[in-house]
C-alpha cells in the first residue's frame, strides 16, 4: 500500500520526487524517503514519519542534486514505521537502492539463504531482500539482473531500482501492485498512482503485471520476462490536476463531499439516453442477464457497505437473490458458483488485494465477474470480464465520500437495467426511476447545505466515547456505512446496529447521554423506528434523527432531527450518507484528527 516515484530527466529529481510523493501521501504516511544518484553515488535521506518531516530534512529536495531518482512513502507491514525500516533500501555497499510497493511472501527463505552467504541485514522489511539478492545476482546488466531475481520472488511488488554502475537508467516491475509510467520530452517517471506525474505530462502506461520497464532520460522500455520487447499504447490522462488538489478547502474529504453532485451526474447521465439506461460497456448479452440465478457482491470496506445497499435494491428490483461477501472471506471460504451466477466486485482503487484475489477465485470457479471501478486501467478493471466505471475523479481522502456515493449510483442503474431487461418493470416504470435518478444530484446538493447544522452538533457531541447508529432494512445498510465513516477518521468507537435488533442484547450499552443517530427514512419501517428510538431514549440516549420532510412526528421522540426531501424510498441512501459524512467530517476536525490520512489506514489496500 505505499507510494513509489521515480524520476529520470533533464531536471533535478529530489524536487520532483517530494512533489510526486505528496500526492501519494494518502496510500501510505508512516515514512518516508528518497535515494537520488549525484553522479557518483546514491544518496539516500530517509526518516520515520510525514513526508514533512523529511522534506525539512533535505530542504525541499535542494539539498540532494542529481537527475536520476526513487522516492518512496510507507504503509508498513514488515517491521515497524521507523528510520531504518524506512525505504528505499539498499545492498550492504550502497551501490543499489530499492523502493517497494506490496509484500515479498517467501521473504524469511530468501532473507536466511542471503544471510548464509554473508549478507547482513539492517531493517526487519521483506523489501531488504530484494535489494541483497539484486546485489547478489547482478552481472552489469539491470534488466537481467533484475529478470533473474524476480523469478525467485514470491508475493506482490511493484518495486523502483537504482543502480550505482548504470547511472543514466532506473528499472520498475509491477506485479500484483500498481505502477505506471509518465513519459514527457524531458525526462520520464514511474508512479503508483497518476496524480503523481500529473504536472508533468498526460501521457502514461498502464503496466501489466510482470512487465518490467528501464527508464531512460530519452525513452522507455518495456520487456517481457523473456526480455522481449513489448509495444504499449500511451494513454491520454483527461482529467485535470486540480482534481487532486486541496483548491482551497481545508481537507481533501469536505472537497470530495462537496463534488458528489457533480461526480453523481457524471456517473448517471452518460448512462441514460432517450429515456433508457445504457450500458455501453457492458457485454454480458440479455439471455445471459435473464438467465441470471444469484449475484455475489464482493468488495471490502465502505464499498462492501455499497454491497449491502445494493443487495436491497437489486433484490427488491430484480428478483435474483445476492449474497454480500467481503473479499477477504469470499477468497477462503470456497463459495458455490457456477456460470449463471455474476460476480459484482466493487473497488475504489481497482486495485484491493483481497478484491483482486476474490474475483480471480470467481472466475476460476466459472462464474463472471462485472466490477465496479474509479480508476481507469487498474488490475481489477482489466481482470473482469465486464467493468462499470464511476466517474468521481481522484478520490484522496483515506475515508472515501464520492466514490461511495458513485458506486451506489451504478448499483441503481444497474438494478433498474437488470429489471428492465428481465421484463420486470416497463418503460413507463423505467422513466419514472430515471426520473428519481435524475433528482439525485440536485437533492444531494441540498444535503449539503445542511454543512452549517451539522458542525454545530459534530462540536457538541465530539467529546462522546460511544456513538451508536440505527437503522432497518435499506437505513441498516447505510448506519453500517455512517459508523465506519465516524469511526475511521475521529476514532469514537462506534457500531451499527439493525434497529430491530437491539433490544436482543446491545440496548444494555446504551446509558445516560449515549449518542445515537436514528435513520428512519424508509416509509414503510417509520412506525418501527419510532419505537425504537422510543426505546433508547427510555434508557437515556440522546437521539439525532434523519427522516423524510414529511414524517414531522419524528420531532416528538428524537432531540434533533435532520431532515431528507421527500422521495422514493430507494433513493434516500445517497441522500442520508451525506449528512452522516459531513456529521463524522465535522466530529474529527472538533477532535483535532487528521482527517485526510486517519491513523493505520490507507487509501488503497493492495495487501491481504
Ligand atoms: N512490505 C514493505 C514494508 O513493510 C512495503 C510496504 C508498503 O507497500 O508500503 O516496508
Amino acid at each position: 500500500m505505499c507510494g513509489i516515484v521515480g524520476y529520470v530527466g533533464k531536471e533535478s529529481a529530489a524536487p520532483i520526487l517530494l512533489d510526486g510523493l505528496s500526492k501519494l501521501e494518502y496510500r501510505g504516511y508512516d515514512s518516508a524517503g528518497v535515494a537520488v544518484f549525484d553522479g557518483d553515488r546514491i544518496n539516500v535521506e530517509k526518516c520515520k514519519g510525514r513526508l514533512k518531516v523529511l522534506s525539512d530534512k533535505i530542504d525541499g529536495g535542494n539539498s540532494l542534486k542529481g537527475n536520476l531518482g526513487i522516492g518512496h512513502t510507507r504503509w508498513a507491514t514488515h517491521g515497524a514505521p521507523s528510520d531504518v525500516n524506512s525505504h528505499p533500501h539498499t545492498n550492504e555497499k550502497g551501490t543499489f537502492a530499492v523502493v517497494h510497493n506490496g509484500i515479498i511472501e517467501n521473504y524469511i527463505k530468501l532473507r536466511s539463504y542471503l544471510t548464509d552467504m554473508g549478507y547482513n541485514f539492517k531493517s526487519d522489511t521483506d523489501t531488504e531482500v530484494v535489494a541483497h539478492l539484486f546485489d547478489h545476482y547482478f552481472n552489469g546488466d539491470m534488466l537481467e539482473t533484475a529478470i533473474k531475481m524476480l523469478g525467485k520472488l514470491e508475493g506482490s511488488y511493484a518495486l523502483g531500482i537504482l543502480s550505482k554502475d548504470n547511472p543514466d537508467r532506473m528499472i520498475a516491475v509491477r506485479k500484483d501492485s500498481p505502477l505506471i509510467v509518465g513519459l514527457s520530452e524531458d525526462g520520464n517517471f514511474i508512479a503508483s498512482d497518476i496524480p503523481a506525474v500529473l504536472p508533468y505530462t498526460r501521457d502514461v502506461y498502464l503496466l501489466e503485471d510482470n512487465e518490467i520497464v528501464e527508464l531512460r532520460q530519452d525513452g522507455v522500455t518495456v520487456y517481457d520476462m523473456d526480455k522481449r520487447i513489448i509495444k504499449k499504447d500511451v494513454f491520454k490522462i483527461n482529467w485535470d490536476i486540480s482534481s487532486a488538489e486541496k483548491g482551497g478547502y481545508e481537507h481533501f474529504m469536505i472537497k470530495e463531499i462537496m463534488e458528489q453532485p457533480k461526480a453523481i451526474k457524471d456517473t448517471i447521465s452518460p448512462r441514460i439516453k432517450d429515456d433508457k439506461i445504457v450500458f455501453e460497456e457492458l457485454t454480458l448479452s440479455k439471455e445471459y442477464i435473464r438467465d441470471i440465478k444469484k449475484i455475489f457482491i464482493v468488495a471490502c470496506g465502505s464499498a462492501y457497505h455499497v454491497g449491502m445497499v445494493g443487495k436491497y435494491i437489486l433484490e427488491d428490483m430484480t428478483r435474483i437473490p445476492v449474497e454480500v461477501d467481503l473479499a477477504s472471506e469470499f477468497r477462503y471460504r470456497n463459495p458455490i458458483l457456477s456460470p449463471d451466477t455474476l460476480v459484482i466486485a466493487i473497488s475504489q482503487s481497482g486495485e484491493t488485494a483481497d478484491t483482486i484475489a476474490a474475483i480471480r477465485e470467481a472466475k476460476r470457479l466459472g462464474a463472471k465477474v462485472l466490477s465496479i471501478v474509479n480508476v481507469v486501467g487498474s488490475t481489477i478493471a482489466r481482470e473482469s470480464d465486464n467493468v462499470i466505471y464511476t466517474w468521481a475523479g481522484p478520490e484522496i481522502a483515506v475515508a472515501t465520500t464520492k466514490a461511495y456515493s458513485t458506486q451506489l449510483a451504478i448499483m441503481y442503474l444497474l438494478s433498474s437495467h437488470f429489471a428492465y431487461i428481465k421484463g420486470l418493470i416497463d418503460d413507463c416504470k423505467l422513466s419514472e426511476i430515471i426520473k428519481n435518478l435524475d433528482l439525485i444530484p440536485p437533492l444531494v446538493e441540498k444535503m449539503i447545505s445542511n454543512k452549517d447544522k451539522l458542525q454545530y452538533y459534530a462540536s457538541k457531541n465530539f467529546n462522546s466515547k460511544n456513538i451508536f447508529f440505527l437503522g432497518r432494512g435499506i437505513d441498516y445498510a447505510i448506519a453500517l456505512e455512517g459508523s465506519l465513516k465516524l469511526k475511521e477518521i475521529s476514532y469514537i468507537n462506534s457500531e451499527a446496529y439493525a434497529a430491530g435488533e437491539l433490544k436482543h442484547g446491545t440496548i444494555s450499552l446504551i446509558e445516560d447521554g449515549t449518542f445515537v443517530i436514528a435513520l428512519a427514512t424508509q416509509d414503510r419501517l417509520f412506525p418501527k423506528m419510532l419505537s425504537n428510538i422510543k426505546e433508547v431514549k427510555t434508557r437515556g440516549a440522546k437521539v439525532m434523527a434523519i427522516a423524510k420532510e414529511s414524517n414531522k412526528e419524528i420531532e416528538q421522540e428524537a432531540d434533533i432531527v435532520l431532515y431528507i426531501p421527500d422521495c422514493d424510498d430507494l433513493i434516500t441512501p445517497s441522500l442520508a450518507v451525506i449528512l452522516l459524512q459531513i456529521f463524522s467530517y465535522y466530529v474529527a476536525v472538533s477532535k483535532g484528527c487528521d482527517v485526510d490520512k486517519p491513523r493505520n489506514l490507507a487509501k488503497s489496500v493492495t495487501v491481504e
